[in-house]
């Protein structure tokens, strides 16, 4: 047991309940305030459009949310608050910094030059976790990193290896975005390498490909592993990610899966409808699919309510504890 932060304050992880492990309440990209036909940040109709939301995944038994938005993708602890408060499900937010190609690299680039920057983003993760984020006095419960395609940028290892000293002084789980389905053995060999703890590691968007071996690769580094972006077929198709599931489960590693959907019900930016295109693949991307979809068809495959009980509770409190 171990006491884990909430945006509502520290709860005990025995608490976390049936846990979705890599959300988010908007879909957040840098550059979508320089659109001058962004509709204006309203933090109220957000929160209200993220409690609708998550109406159908509370029905199903989600206890718990993890807010994986690193400070540079809107992270926004008032309104994680707002949302917890009216819809009862805890929230964990999180410190940590984006992978470069996406995120808001240019501050400590520049800094680089100069200054250690790889102290400077450890004492940023550091401050978050034990003082709280700017005056909010809400601590963050994760520290989130991601790397891009195919390679770890220089940028990308400084942040990686300040996440693994901040994990190492305040026992803060890691979470990672991976990127189409590459660097994730890498990420989990550079955390471990700078004294992370495996068992607080979490390698995400593992399901970025059908690749059995790489899968392996990255649990065989004793980490935990993530399938948390079910629904968004159109990135990589569901029914892949669901046979590399149920291989997984088959040889053993049910204590070491975690399954979500990086969803997010509001995107900030300009109103537009999905192309045709693109609505078929992501019909089923909501907080729900998870219950709706993927655990039936797992059951049907064979996977035991024990097996999925401990990729829903267990493994996250694990994670946490
Ligand atoms: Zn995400």
């Amino acid at each position: 047991m171990a006491e884990v932060n909430t945006v509502l304050g520290p709860i005990s992880s025995d608490e976390l309940g049936m846990t979705l492990i890599h959300e988010h309440l908007t879909l957040c990209y840098p550059g979508w305030e320089c659109d001058a036909l962004a509709v204006p940040y309203d933090r109220e109709a957000i929160a209200t459009s993220c409690v609708e939301a998550l109406e159908e995944a509370k029905a199903h038994g989600v206890k718990t949310l993890v807010e994986a938005s690193p400070n540079d993708l809107n992270r926004d602890v008032e309104l994680d608050r707002m949302v917890s408060k009216r819809s009862g499900i805890n929230i964990i937010c999180a410190t940590g910094l984006y992978m470069e190609s996406m995120g808001k690299p240019a501050y400590f680039k520049f800094r680089n030059q100069v200054f250690d920057t790889a102290t400077e983003i450890y004492e940023t993760f550091m401050k978050e976790i034990t003082q709280g984020i700017g005056d909010t006095g809400v601590k963050a419960g994760v520290i989130k990193v991601g790397t891009g395609q195919g390679e770890i940028s220089t940028h990308e290892e400084t942040v990686l290896k300040a996440a693994a000293r901040a994990q190492k002084e305040t026992g803060v789980p890691i979470i990672t975005h991976t990127e189409a389905g590459t660097m994730g053995p890498e990420q989990a060999a550079l955390l471990i390498s700078e004294g992370a703890n495996p068992r607080r590691i979490m390698i995400g968007h593992i399901g970025g490909n059908a690749n059995l071996q790489y899968h392996i690769s990255v649990l065989e580094q004793g980490v935990y592993i993530a399938f948390d972006r079910l629904g968004i077929d159109f990135l990589f198709p569901d029914t892949l990610r669901k046979a590399c599931i149920i291989g997984l489960l088959g040889i053993g590693y049910a204590n070491r899966i975690m399954l979500s959907h990086d969803y997010a019900p509001y995107w900030l930016g300009r109103p537009s409808e999905l192309p045709d295109f693109v609505k078929p693949l992501l019909a089923n991307w909501s907080y729900a699919h998870v219950f709706k979809n993927i655990i039936p068809a797992l059951k049907q495959a064979g996977v035991s309510d024990d097996n999925i009980h401990t990729m829903m509770v267990d493994n996250p409190r694990q994670l946490f504890a």
